[in-house]
């Protein structure tokens, strides 16, 4: 299942990690919510493929670590999401969909 477009009405901010929001639900280890808002990840469906990381032209990415995560215990963090320039690349190279950009979402929060 993709990663919901509509995630700012259909969850809550419940923390913020390195200056971007979380969404939850949030149980750790093994439910870890949406990381970011103009770019969101959902790390419940990240399985850490690393193509973001990779092709990303501004490096928006970095690896954090999701240890007993049931996916992957590595997850893509859009710790730099102020510098995302919307080119839509890591949206088209993820393999699992885990990735939704909207410039509209930006500063909202
Ligand atoms: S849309 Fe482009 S600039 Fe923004 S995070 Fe994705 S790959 Fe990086």
């Amino acid at each position: 299942m993709p990663i919901d477009p509509s995630f700012e009405e259909n969850r809550e901010q419940v923390d913020e990690h390195e200056g971007h929001a979380v969404w939850g639900p949030v149980d750790e280890p093994e439910e870890l919510g949406i990381h970011g808002t103009h770019v969101a990840v959902d790390f419940d469906i990240c399985l850490a493929d690393g193509a973001c990381l990779e092709d990303c032209p501004v490096d928006v990415f970095e690896w954090v670590d999701s240890p007993g995560h049931p996916e992957s215990e590595l997850k893509a963090d859009p710790a730099n999401e102020d510098q995302c320039i919307d080119c839509m690349i890591c949206v088209d190279v993820c393999p699992v969909d885990a990735i939704d950009v909207d410039a509209g979402r930006a500063g909202r929060i």
